[in-house]
């Protein structure tokens, strides 16, 4: 306010005016589009995960196989070298068990969620992912564990093609 300007006219509003229905709200849903380059590695590992396989990449200088898979080794800070297959098996390198979901919601089931060293690849390479057909107590660091496909038919060419990794029996 100013010596001139002793109050702005008008109302002033707060939540309950739009509770009250005081002003004109309108409400839409955007149409929006993008899409997302995942590149060369990334995008032959979703397009494998797609035919059920799960590809890395070889570095043949230090000889670590990288899972997921990327071009560029930067331990050796040069091109990794070839494209190598694993088996969709491997470990519990660290889990935790989730009991509110990405929108802060409340879960009616807990969801156990583990980063996996797959087989086949160096030390701690691996990747995020879901427990499945466990018991929460039965949940270790170092458990082995093998992915469960979704069919052929309902792969998209997503981390989620592996609905989750089952405790091997
Ligand atoms: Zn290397």
């Amino acid at each position: 306010m100013s010596e001139k300007v002793k109050y702005f006219p008008g109302k002033e509003l707060g939540p309950e005016a739009l509770d009250n229905g005081e002003v004109l709200i309108t409400r839409y849903i955007a149409d929006l589009k993008y899409s997302w380059a995942s590149g060369e590695a990334v995008g032959r590992f979703l397009s494998e995960l797609k035919n059920g396989r799960i590809v890395a990449r070889k570095c043949n200088r230090c000889k670590r196989i990288l899972v997921p898979p990327r071009m560029f080794c930067e331990d050796c800070f040069r091109d990794t070298d070839e494209w190598v297959y694993l088996r969709d098996t491997g470990s519990i390198n660290t889990y935790s068990i989730a009991h509110v979901g990405t929108d802060a919601h409340r879960l009616s089931a807990p969801l156990f969620v583990a980063v996996i060293s797959i087989d086949g690849a160096s030390e701690l390479m691996g990747f995020l992912h879901l427990l499945g057909e466990v018991e929460e107590k039965e949940i270790k660091v170092g458990m082995k564990v093998e992915a469960v496909w979704k069919p052929p038919s309902e792969r998209v060419g997503s981390i989620l093609d592996i609905k989750y990794f089952r405790p091997i029996k």
